[in-house]
């Protein structure tokens, strides 16, 4: 793709556009950019790119400076649904995601993960895997650098392992990674797309360009996941916690086997493993899967698995205070994610939920809820809505704060208790990011003070 001298507009100026504007600039072209924030409420200043020739248009976005572009790239959070987008595609306008034009510029093979829930957990256990084995590898995309910052540099890692939201696959053209994972699809973000089944359809466009030289891993027990292994042209590996499957990787007593397409097998222990919950099995699953297809060999693999710990605010273990266990999963912000949050744990939990509603269905959870959750504090603008779906299921209270929920949650705990927070909601009503909300539940639980009456000694912090 020859950027010289063409007029190029990148839409949405956060971390990935203005990387975008950099290498688009490197490559001579002639940049303007569109952000609806105004200058002054952007995280980071237009400063940063003082001295590049570039066009501007803040706090809004105007059709004639899109007709303007010969070129349209879009940063991941920016819909492609934008009616300026649609009249220059209307004008014959290409419009690109940032990932397809980093594509086009990418030398390496790349290992591309999407799914509803698990992108970021499985990206970095195969990031993990690879750089374990000795390789060096990318990881990047939806999650931390972008992959525009690594074609921009000169691409010295072995592979490139990015993770792809639905967003940045709608707007692919050619992008076609070696190895591609879908991980699972369920409701999510139903408040930006027409129907589920687009949603879902989204997902799949990450097999679109991909030929018989190249890999897919699917979830075999996830319908809507498996239902692609008989419409695409990838080779085929399959994860099951359910069965056993022709060549992939499924659970065999305290063990995952990977079979290859040849048949022969190789077994990791999970003896020693730290990750929690039956979704992160299923997520090393996915992951050892695509590392072999990679040729990743057999001992770096089980390093991981009792290596890895999980990341932050993914069922992340904050504390134990006399006998209670305090977690933080500020990042389960849609059903599918709580309910394998909650199928994690045996204990009595006291759920702390509630954000920004999603609009989808909170049916998913009512059994568990019935069945686990002794007690649930509900919290902001989803709140009405979910006390009145699922507060019949359990004793429930809608709060004002994070912080009363907190309190609230401790002051019904008894030793045994699980205290959760994984609000099956988005952050913004109340914070800047599900980041901040994990960061406040964490200080609140820190904050908690010993109950009367009760024997000292059962308490622990994170080594
Ligand atoms: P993503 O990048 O897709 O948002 P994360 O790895 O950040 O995924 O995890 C997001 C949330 O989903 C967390 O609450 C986590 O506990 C939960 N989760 C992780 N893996 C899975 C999975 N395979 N299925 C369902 N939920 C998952």
């Amino acid at each position: 793709m020859d950027l010289r001298g063409k007029k190029v507009l990148v839409v949405g100026l956060a971390r990935t556009g203005e990387a975008a504007v950099r290498f688009l600039a490197k490559k001579g072209a002639k940049v303007r950019v569109s952000e609806v924030k105004k200058a002054e409420e952007l995280k980071t200043p237009r400063e940063a790119l003082r001295g590049l020739p570039v066009e501007w248009e803040m706090g809004g976005h105007t059709v004639p400076f899109f007709l303007g572009a010969e070129l349209i790239i879009v940063s991941p959070g920016v819909p492609l649904s934008l009616e300026q987008l649609d009249e220059a595609r209307g004008k014959g306008i290409p419009v690109i995601s940032e990932i397809e034009l980093a594509f086009r510029f990418l030398r390496r093979p790349a290992v591309g993960i999407t799914g509803t829930n698990g992108k970021t957990t499985t990206t970095t256990m195969i990031g993990a895997m690879l750089k374990t084995w000795g390789k060096k590898a990318f990881v990047g995309g939806n999650i931390g650098n972008p992959l525009i910052d690594f074609v921009a540099g000169p691409q010295e890692e072995e592979w490139a392992v990015i993770e792809l939201s639905s967003y940045q696959l709608e707007g692919i053209q050619k992008l076609r990674p070696k190895v591609s994972v879908l991980l699972n699809i369920t409701e999510d973000h139903l408040d930006r797309y027409p129907s589920f089944q687009a949603y879902g359809e989204a997902k799949g466009r990450i097999f679109e360009n991909q030929g018989k030289e190249d890999f897919a891993v699917l979830n075999a027990d996830d319908p809507l996941t498996f239902q692609f292994a008989h419409r695409i042209k990838p080779q085929i590996f399959l994860f099951s916690r359910e069965r056993s499957v022709p060549a992939g990787c499924f659970l065999d007593g305290a063990a995952i086997l990977f079979q290859g397409a040849d048949g022969t097998r190789e077994r990791f222990s999970l003896e020693r493993l730290k990750v929690r919950g039956t979704h992160n099995l299923e997520n090393l699953m996915a992951a050892i899967a695509a590392a072999k297809i990679c040729g990743c060999p057999r001992e770096p693999l089980q390093r991981v698995i009792e290596e890895f710990e999980g990341l932050e605010h993914r069922l992340e273990w904050v504390r134990d205070l006399e006998g209670v266990k305090f977690f933080n999963d500020s990042k389960g912000t849609n059903v599918g994610s709580v309910v394998k949050s909650l199928m994690s744990f045996a204990e009595p939990v006291l759920l702390i939920a509630g954000g920004r509603d999603k609009e989808g269905d909170y049916g998913p959870l009512k059994d568990l809820i019935a069945g686990k959750v002794k007690g649930m504090a509900l919290i902001g603008e989803a709140r009405e809505r979910m006390s009145a779906d699922l507060g019949c299921l359990t004793e429930t209270v809608k709060l004002p704060s994070l912080e009363a929920a907190v309190e609230w949650a401790w002051s019904r705990a008894r030793p045994g208790d699980v205290v959760l927070l994984s609000p099956a909601c988005s952050s913004f009503d109340m914070f800047a990011n599900y980041q901040e909300r994990g960061k406040r539940f964490k200080e609140a639980v820190w904050g908690l003070k010993r109950k009367p009456g009760l024997r000292p000694g059962l308490e622990g912090r994170p080594n």
